[in-house]
């Protein structure tokens, strides 16, 4: 990814000598990977005692300089040195002194999105990213309203966690930052102020899926029904523009007769009319900054067919609509945490032909979501998109946590699995799950060793999956939290441990987009 400014050149052995030399006296240990200077300062972090701490060695005559950290300065030495902790203004003032943390628009070709609902992944995803080679560009900082509300997280505490987290893994790339399945202006204004700069819009509330089974006269009234203004159109100047037209994409047919087309625009047309609204708003409160904006209907019940993808594609385009990715529904079924559940040739001929979709009308990526653990289809989808793609996956760094959990504390780990097995039935209603509790091993039944492996169970997986919000947010009477608190610390503990859990896991996913 292009840079604004690139961090210094200096020898790693001098600046890390220099870094030591001025943490003497000190039980602080520098985190290996995250030393970097700057004409101000050498920067570094470092485990200490009370947690983790950004360390800075202002350059000769330079302390002033870094006035807007809070923290504490002492001298050692002879030379000062600033400790500070991780907060959300020391965050902003590190982004200005080193602007590779900063998200931004993501370049053309392959890109991934890693979701951390614990704040705490970002340095195993940068190893993962590091192993399987390539130059996949990295989206750390991915939530979605919903994951923030159901971790008490904010979108200033997401973007944060990724920058520490980056600074941690000395990752000096560049990554963007994506407010994921947006639904409300609202929540597009508290993203962009928190330096969000993928924009994820996810119009599933208007699709209307009675157009699937309408009959004619149903189908007639809806279409009738359209917000024709707010599509900036009229029925028979659509009517007129695409009915009966055939999209040429790629030698592949794409047709919407009369039919056809009333069911497309009776099924998107109010999705299109939001995804405007949404788009010009991000337009206004981005003023001029670079963003991605990505639209996403994969959320719904019936498959996107290519036919409805294209009709989808010229009416924003018409409507002055820009957008780096578009994830479809694609056929068949993509459950959470699990590998795809349908016809693998069917799914080729589908993505093929959207692929061809995108291509046609953008070029734009094709985004997979719900994209973790979706092995049977990566080299399908790395061959069919041709290097246009947009890898997302969610809670599969949260299944990476507890599978670390389970071999460093499996008390702990027992303890969530018992309650996420109390919670699933409730909690599973918002996801495409269909793991059942008679399915997955009974808690009494495993003795520790045995915990681990439940992370490859089918059912104890999406048990484990869909509880986060649960496990994340359980208090007790005084207000403590149940789980949360132990499992960061625990996973903080032996960092080492989760980093080397999140690399397994997703070399497994990046390793078939890599060479593209
Ligand atoms: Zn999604």
């Amino acid at each position: 990814m292009q840079q604004t400014t690139s961090p210094g050149s200096q020898s790693d052995s001098a600046l890390r000598i220099r870094l030591q030399e001025a943490l003497t006296g000190t039980s602080f240990q520098l985190v290996p990977a995250s030393p970097v200077t700057t004409a101000a300062a050498d920067w570094a972090m470092a485990r200490t005692p009370g947690g983790a701490r950004l360390v800075a060695v202002p350059a000769a005559g330079r302390a002033g300089a870094l006035a807007e950290f809070e923290g504490e300065w002492s001298e050692s030495n002879g030379v000062q040195v600033l400790v500070a902790p991780l907060t959300a203004r020391n965050a902003a003032a590190l982004r200005r002194h080193l602007p590779w943390l900063v998200p931004r628009s993501l370049p053309a070709g392959t890109s991934a999105g890693f979701g951390d609902r614990l704040g705490l992944a970002t340095p195993g995803h940068v190893q993962a990213l590091r192993a399987a080679g390539g130059s996949i560009a990295p989206v750390f900082a991915q939530q979605s309203i919903r994951e923030m509300t159901r971790t008490g997280r904010s979108p200033q505490a997401v973007v944060d966690d990724a920058t520490w987290g980056s600074f941690e893994a000395g990752w000096t790339e560049g990554q963007g930052a994506d407010a994921d399945h947006l639904k409300t202006a609202a929540d597009i204004t508290a993203c962009a102020a928190a330096g969000f700069t993928m924009f994820t819009i996810d119009p599933g509330e208007h699709v209307d899926p009675r157009a699937e089974s309408a009959g004619p006269a149903d189908l007639r009234a809806a279409w009738d029904a359209l917000p024709w203004e707010q599509l900036e159109d009229s029925a028979p100047s659509m009517r007129a523009r695409l009915a009966g037209r055939a999209f040429d994409v790629e030698g592949h047919r794409v047709s919407l007769d009369e039919g056809g087309l009333m069911k497309a625009a009776v099924k998107y047309g109010r999705a299109i009319a939001h995804v405007k609204t949404m788009f010009r708003h991000v337009c206004d409160v981005k003023a001029g900054q670079p963003f991605d904006l990505e639209v996403s209907v994969d959320e719904t019940d019936a498959p996107t067919t290519p036919a409805e993808h294209a009709f989808v594609a010229s009416e924003l385009r018409r409507l002055g609509v820009r957008w780096a990715s578009l994830a479809p529904r694609f056929v068949g079924r993509f459950e959470k945490g699990v590998d795809y559940i349908g016809d693998l040739a069917a799914f080729d001929a589908d993505i093929r032909v959207h692929a061809a979709v995108a291509r046609a009308f953008g070029p734009y990526k094709i985004s997979l979501h719900s994209g973790s653990d979706k092995f049977a289809i990566y080299d399908i989808v790395a061959a069919h998109t041709r290097g246009m793609v947009h890898l997302k996956t969610a809670g599969t760094s949260y299944l990476e946590a507890l599978r670390a959990v389970a071999s460093i504390s499996p008390g702990l780990f027992r303890a969530i699995y018992e309650f996420a097995r109390e919670r699933y039935d409730q909690d599973r209603a918002s996801y495409h799950v269909s793991a059942t509790l008679d399915g997955a091993p009974a808690p009494t039944r495993l003795a520790d060793a045995d915990l681990p492996a439940l992370l490859e169970d089918f059912h104890a997986r999406q048990i484990l999956h869909v509880t986060f919000g649960s496990v994340l947010t359980a208090s007790r009477s005084d207000g403590r939290r149940v789980f949360a608190d132990d499992l960061r610390s625990t996973l903080q503990a032996q960092p080492e441990v989760y980093r080397a859990c999140l690399e397994r896991h997703f070399v497994r996913h990046l390793r078939p987009f890599a060479g593209r």
